[in-house]
């Protein structure tokens, strides 16, 4: 083997998949409720962003950003029209949109501590590894970035004690998903939101999993009714194409003037022609209004199928992103469902999260359902 093992695979390999069903290369087909880890929110080869991506294969490929890129524009007034943000930057991932995030606020404010929480998940560049509240990502890699300081999810007299008069920006993540789906309680944020204002802190929210329709709305924040001044993206933007997107507020455009940031393929044609396409059916409020009928759906499901059963100590839901707490390590569990024909996602330990495509059927749902119900009985 000429990889570096640093990923633990699971025994499937993939052959070809559509909708929500995998076919591995023996023939064996999967529900696949991880999404690629929510990246696949429309399903695998959706035909709408299948068609936009042919359509750009044959048009060109790569243009620098040295020259004009209407689609990268067409797509930054489709997100900003549809957001609290006005200005967009394009990279290639999560983690590098975090990292714009990062250098903006510290540009913008000339402070340097950025505050982030513990079980969050920011990414595994150098200042994302530092920004992620877990010992896991962080071990064997040295010293880490000093200006990061860590407080406790929903616990603001934790980010108090760590804010001063040096912190360029609060980071956290509505919904943390590598953590444990755990979700932000409503006082906690709104907290964070006067703290932020009253020390002149920006708020960036990570939606790199809860953003694009995966909670149920556009954006995550909505469910607080919260503006933060800078939010990032990836995963279900391309629907499966690397992309990653920084979008901030109008009065931090002026501190990433030219010269500030780039990438050579941030915001490559084929990537966005796939998000031009998501947006245009993710940010329809018909759809979204679908994904959330449903997600109650879904709920009352896991409610009175996987609620009861003795392993089960807690099911938390913000729309199509699901953590099931047992009682114990879930890995097992993640190996039996593969052998029933379920692919499903570990958060920490304890916790096995679904991340559905939102476009899963009700009767993909309910067949998920009665497949983890027999192995977690
Ligand atoms: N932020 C969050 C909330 C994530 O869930 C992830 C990936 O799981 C990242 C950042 C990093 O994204 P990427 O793997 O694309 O760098």
């Amino acid at each position: 083997m000429a990889l570096f093992p640093t990923y633990s695979r699971f025994p499937v390999a993939v052959q070809q998949a559509k909708g929500t069903t995998v076919e591995d290369i023996n023939g064996k087909k999967y529900l696949d409720f991880g999404s690629g880890i929510g990246v696949v929110n429309l399903g695998h080869r959706h035909p709408t962003v299948q068609k936009a991506v042919e359509e750009q294969l044959n048009l060109y490929w790569h243009v620098s950003n040295l020259y004009h890129n209407p689609i990268q524009e067409t797509v930054a007034t489709e997100i900003t029209a549809n957001s609290v943000g006005d200005y967009v930057f394009f990279c290639n991932s999560g983690a590098e949109a975090n990292e714009a995030a990062i250098k903006l606020a510290r540009k913008a404010t000339g402070k340097d501590k950025i505050i982030t929480f513990g079980k969050s998940f920011h990414g595994r560049t150098f200042a994302t590894m530092a920004a992620t509240g877990q010992d896991k990502v962080r071990i064997g890699f040295g010293k880490m970035l000093e200006e990061f300081a860590y407080a406790t999810y929903n616990d603001i007299a934790s980010v108090k004690k760590v804010a001063d008069d040096n912190t360029a920006a609060i980071m956290l993540e509505v919904v943390q998903g590598e953590g444990g789906v755990i979700l932000a309680e409503e006082a906690f944020i709104k907290d964070i939101v006067t703290l932020c204002k009253a020390k002149g802190i920006l708020l960036i929210v990570d939606e790199i999993q809860t953003g694009i329709g995966r909670t149920g709305k556009k954006f995550g924040y909505e469910h607080y009714g919260i503006e933060p001044d800078i939010f990032t993206l990836a995963k279900g933007l391309g629907n499966g194409l690397p992309i990653g997107a920084m979008v901030a507020k109008k009065a931090l455009g002026e501190h990433f003037g030219s010269g500030a940031h780039g990438s050579t393929f941030g915001g490559n044609p084929l990537a966005m022609s796939a998000a031009n396409a998501v947006s245009s059916i993710v940010f329809k409020d018909s759809f979204l209004q679908e994904v959330v009928a449903k997600a109650e759906y879904l709920a009352q499901l896991l409610q009175e199928h996987i609620a009861p059963l003795f392993k089960v100590k807690a099911i938390r839901q913000k729309g199509f992103m699901v953590g099931i707490e047992c009682d114990e390590a879930v890995g097992p569990h993640v190996v039996s469902l593969i052998d029933q024909g379920l692919l499903t996602l570990n958060a920490g330990e304890n916790v096995l999260r679904l991340l559905p495509p939102l476009t899963a059927s009700k009767e993909e749902l309910h067949q998920a359902v009665q497949l983890i119900k027999v192995v977690l009985k």
